[in-house]
């Protein structure tokens, strides 16, 4: 793991250490507040109106709870409801209100104590958002009746969530905190989305980068218009609902994007689909509240419908391709799974088919998300592993490639000093080397000697058998040369048949009794030609032996550079060698200094 991603992991745990220690103190415990669970009723329609509401002149039917009160009157807009509270000990105490469908007015002794959004006396009025209510309740000293005149002409009429009375100080103190644990969820998703869509970016997957990015953000904007702090922000309830309710209408829009860019196959038309589908939604919502009035509120229920429609064909066709599920393509699944259970949950707990489950959709939306940062984690963690793969197979080439070339150049360096027929010495590296022992034997007043031999007649051989049997003549007297001479001779072919040979530490005695054996080896040497004669060589050789031992004589007598006293024996070799050819060849000839 990079260092990048073991600090992004840290960072995550550490935010998720944080959240869970926020949930646990959203509790209630040390708060002074009591949930209202008793005491409902409720009337459809206005009460009578007499100066003022005669709401004890109205029937009232009890209510277990106030949600989802039942029988409502086909195009009725108006509830009554009614709350019995008890005698209670706070000083300053409040309601709370999660959230009310539409428009609400709270009356205490027939006073209108608070409202939201006014309601006319005809009972008309308009949808400005869903904010949280706090509403005020006079001394609770001796018991208190509260009335709430409620509009809605949107499918869903009355309270949602739950009623919680206490001191105010105590409720706001709640909203904050449910608000902040709200909030650890906000922060992890908009870090998340930030990191997957940066690494994204950097691993080059651009487009799933950006379409998780664009989701993640969006998924943002719609929790944090939902959160209860969004109220305490900026108090303007329609316009967070404006984007609360788009950015969640967008969300399955942005969820096919994601899943056209990662899964290939029919999910793919699938997901163009749902994004066209989407698209028109939103157009034709915004289209019917800009001509006709009609609020984009109640698009809610139909985009609902709509929702589970849309991520559920996407979820099917990410389930059934022809193409093998991968890890990765797991997680991606299970990671829209989340996001639409959860939101699911959140929808069933708002049409009451659940109990009020708070965060719940933003679990999902979390789980999403660090399924999406998972994926690239593992990405991450795969192209790592590809990464150290490559960097060994590179670095094994590299090494085998420098093995491969270190030898060849090796051989190159043998090729230019080899002679390319025999494997001898050949004339530059002779000279080369020679030099070199010379000034050795120089130094130390060691003698040398320098035998220089030419095969006689070579040239019939040639003519006779081809020039291919020539060859392997040549090679044959090389090595039996080779065989004849000293590990520390150096032995080159001179030219075509004509071969040189320097004796270092070798004195007169000792060359001329190698001469004699290198003289009969050659002689010995026997090939059969291809037509079954025998071939026999003889050479003529030319010695000169260097005594170099107190001879200040011929120090003098020679001159004292390296190259010329090497020219010298050559030229003496090869003159001794011309006598031998003269005196009727095949023999030797030495010659002392
Ligand atoms: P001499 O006794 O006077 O040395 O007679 P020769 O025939 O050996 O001398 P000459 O210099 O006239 O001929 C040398 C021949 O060696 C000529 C050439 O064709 C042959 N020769 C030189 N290099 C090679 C070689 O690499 N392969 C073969 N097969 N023949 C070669
Ligand atoms: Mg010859
Ligand atoms: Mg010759």
């Amino acid at each position: 793991m990079s260092p990048g991603m073991r600090f992004i992991c840290r960072a995550l745990t550490a935010t998720l250490f944080v959240l869970l220690s926020q949930l646990s103190i959203a509790d209630n415990d040390q708060l002074d507040i009591q949930t209202v669970n008793t005491g409902w009723s409720y009337h459809w329609g206005d009460v009578p109106y007499n100066g003022s509401w005669q709401m004890q002149t109205a029937d009232w039917t009890p209510l277990d709870v106030f949600n989802d009160v039942p029988g409502r009157p086909k195009g009725t807009t108006i509830l009554w409801i009614k709350l019995a509270l008890p005698a209670g000990h706070w000083r300053d105490p409040y309601l709370f209100i999660d959230s009310v469908d539409l428009t609400i007015q709270a009356f205490e002794h027939e006073q209108l104590t608070y409202e939201f959004s006014h309601i006319s006396l005809a009972g008309t009025s308009k949808f400005e958002g869903w904010p949280w209510h706090l509403v005020p309740v006079s001394s609770l000293d001796e018991p208190t009746e509260i009335y709430f005149r409620i509009f809605s002409d949107y499918a869903f009429i009355g309270l949602s969530g739950e009623v919680v009375i206490g001191e105010k100080s105590d409720l706001l103190q709640r909203v904050y905190k449910r608000g902040m644990a709200g909030m650890v969820f906000i922060v992890i998703l908009f870090v998340a989305g930030i990191l997957v869509t940066t690494l994204g970016i950097i691993k080059r997957e651009r487009r799933i980068a950006l379409s998780t990015g664009l989701l993640s953000f969006d998924l943002v904007i719609m929790m944090f218009a939902e959160n209860e702090l969004s109220q305490v922000v900026f108090n303007d309830p329609l316009m967070w609902r404006y984007l609360a309710a788009f950015s969640y209408f967008l969300v399955p829009f942005f969820l096919a994007i994601v899943v056209r860019e990662w899964f290939t196959g029919v999910v793919k038309r699938i997901a163009l689909l749902v994004c066209a589908i989407t698209s028109v939604f939103i157009l034709g919502v915004i289209f019917a509240s800009y001509n006709f009035g009609v609020s984009f509120i109640n698009a809610y229920s139909i985009f609902d419908g709509l929702f589970i429609l849309l991520v559920l064909s996407l979820l099917v066709g990410c389930f059934f391709r022809r193409a093998p599920l991968g890890f990765q393509d797991g997680l991606v699944i299970f990671g829209i799974l989340a996001l639409f259970l959860s939101l699911l949950a959140d929808m069933f707990s708002a049409y009451n088919f659940l109990f009020w489950i708070s965060h719940a959709g933003q679990w999902g939306l979390v789980f999403f998300t660090l399924a999406m940062l998972t994926v690239y984690l593992a990405k991450d963690r795969d192209q790592q592993i590809n990464l150290n793969l490559l960097m060994n197979s590179l670095e094994k080439q590299v090494e085998e490639r420098t093995y491969e070339l270190t030898e060849s150049q090796k051989r190159l360096e043998q090729l230019a000093q080899e002679d390319f027929l025999t494997g001898l010495l050949n004339r530059r590296s002779f000279v080369q080397q020679s030099k070199r022992e010379l000034a050795n034997a120089l130094r130390r007043h060691a003698p040398f000697a320098l035998v220089l031999f030419d095969i006689d007649h070579f040239k019939s051989i040639n003519d006779t058998y081809g020039h291919g049997v020539g060859d392997k003549v040549l090679e044959k007297i090389a090595a039996v040369t080779k065989r004849t001479s000293r590990e520390g001779d150096l032995i080159c072919r001179y030219g075509g048949e004509e071969f040189v040979i320097l004796l270092p530490e070798s004195d007169a005695d000792a060359t001329h009794t190698f001469v004699n054996r290198l003289h009969c080896a050659l002689q010995d040497i026997s090939l059969m030609a291809n037509n079954g004669e025998k071939i026999n060589i003889t050479a003529s050789i030319g010695v000169v032996t260097f005594n170099n031992s107190t001879s200040n004589d011929a120090d003098n007598h020679i001159h004292p550079e390296i190259s010329k006293l090497l020219e010298f024996m050559l030229s003496q070799a090869d003159e001794a060698m011309y006598d031998v050819k003269n005196n009727g060849r095949n023999g030797i000839k030495e010659r002392t200094f």
